[in-house]
């Protein structure tokens, strides 16, 4: 072992070296943990119990994904808070602003706004990110010259960003299960079979200008948006990349789907779609018992917005029943009215306790409702993303957390309670360093280009403030 270390020593950058007082690795904590990472930004070897050596950090974690996300209603939050003329301000109020507001919006302006995005989440403890990208179209919905070329935008993005990114160019074909035509509103995300296999080929191209830590997914938007085959379309270009779909979000779809297709919507996938791991079925807040047990059991992921679906009034996911039945979770940002890992794991878990009144939900025997949350979210996010993270241990992309161990409550926790401390008791300020496939992007709680990614959103909202 010693003779292995030492020439890991001689090959390795002494920056790409951590040590931790404690971490949390895939069996559990370990104190005095070494990790190397290679060149690649990938986890070359942890060891445990050693000296201190390299970069040295408190308590290290690994990062989950925000495994869900679009980016440009970033620019909205706090926008849609105030009641619209309707009596009972919706869902489907909140999205006619959407499109309103999205009639103003330009490639350079996504651009600044994913940034912005991909750089809060990595404040906020993110270590990577999906994009479910369906802002294609010039507005009025003449496609670009380039049809990826908003695609190309969330790329150029996450180049400055630094962030490790999944996309996901989005089809969107109807404007409902009816398959009526889009709404003047919806003209920008449209696109038939083939203008969408040009644009995954197009946001191919330019996802591999990124690191070799990026990767492509498919995405078609929804059950009221695609057809049936349309689906089949979306398997023949995922070529085995992962496939995420918006699913049983509010009441409304899930009766406009079982009009349609004489199925509930979790009822439909389940009986007509081959599911695997490779799915993502994003918020599956409208799910019955018995479709929770069947979801859970099919490998797919179910991704969480809990701060958005609050935000939308869209309903509590069934997490007790989903996990029992040892389903996968991942969490995502959605709508990006705020972007903190640590408040959309304790929305979670608060949403249980109070549909439920009971505590701790989401704990089992041997591990605290922080480590569940953690590292559900991690291994989830990971296998949404199709990205090898969530775990620090070789071979894996090192996505990962160091917290602040000042902050005076942190300094004395260990262990689980370390993680429960941080999710129901710390805020943002507890997330110090963050590194995205070995790329230390933030350091003392600050991303390293927040400077001029904020003064490049600011630009972008003072105009349209002007505008919307
Ligand atoms: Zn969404």
């Amino acid at each position: 072992m010693l003779k292995h270390n030492m020439r890991v020593n001689m090959k390795m950058n002494p920056a790409n070296t951590l040590w931790a007082r404690a971490a949390l690795l895939p069996d559990g904590w370990a104190k005095h943990v070494r990790v190397d990472l290679d060149d690649l930004g990938r986890i070359a070897e942890v060891t445990t119990d050693q000296p201190p050596v390299g970069t040295r950090i408190g308590t290290l974690l690994p990062a989950p994904v925000n495994l869900h996300s679009h980016a440009f209603q970033r620019a909205m939050a706090g926008l849609t808070e105030a009641r619209g003329p309707d009596p009972r301000d919706t869902f489907w109020t909140w999205r006619q602003l959407m499109f309103r507001f999205l009639d103003h919006l330009s490639p350079e302006d996504c651009q600044a706004i994913a940034a912005l995005v991909q750089m809060e989440s990595l404040e906020a403890g993110y270590g990577a990110m999906v994009e479910f990208h369906y802002l294609h179209h010039q507005p009025g919905g003449l496609p670009y010259d380039n049809r990826a070329e908003m695609a190309g935008r969330i790329c150029a993005a996450a180049q400055d960003s630094g962030i490790g990114l999944t996309l996901l160019p989005v089809l969107y074909r109807y404007g409902g299960c009816d398959r009526r035509r889009l709404a003047p509103g919806q003209q920008r995300f449209g696109n038939d079979p083939e203008g969408y296999a040009a644009l995954v080929a197009g946001s191919a191209a330019a996802v591999a200008q990124l690191g070799q830590d990026a990767a492509l997914g498919i995405a078609p938007h929804s059950l009221r948006a695609v057809a049936p085959a349309d689906l089949n379309l979306c398997l023949e270009l995922a070529e085995g990349r992962v496939i995420h779909m918006h699913l049983a979000e509010q009441e409304a779809e899930v009766a406009e789907v079982e009009a349609a297709l004489r199925a509930r919507p979790v009822e439909w996938v389940l009986d007509n779609l081959p599911l695997s791991e490779k799915w993502c079925f994003i918020h599956c807040t409208q799910m019955t018992p018995n479709e929770t047990i069947q979801l859970a059991g099919s490998g797919a992921v179910a991704g969480l917005c809990p701060i958005t679906e609050a935000s939308l009034g869209d309903g509590i996911f069934d997490a007790p029943r989903y996990l029992s039945a040892r389903g996968s979770f991942g969490i995502g940002s959605d709508s990006n009215i705020r972007i903190s890992v640590i408040e959309e794991l304790r929305a979670l878990e608060y949403s249980q306790r109070l549909r439920d009144r009971g505590r701790a939900i989401l704990a089992v025997a041997g591990r605290s409702t922080g480590r569940v949350l953690w590292q559900g979210a991690c291994d989830g996010g990971a296998r949404a993303a199709g990205r090898q993270t969530g775990r620090i241990a070789a071979g894996y992309w090192a996505d990962l957390v160091a917290l602040d161990d000042s902050q005076p409550d942190l300094a004395v926790r260990e262990g689980d309670a370390a993680l429960d401390t941080l999710i129901f008791a710390a805020d943002h300020r507890a997330i110090a360093e963050v590194w995205s496939a070995g790329r230390h992007l933030v350091t003392q709680g600050r991303h390293i280009r927040r400077d001029r990614i904020v003064a490049e959103y600011r630009r972008v909202v003072e105009r349209l403030k002007e505008l919307v």
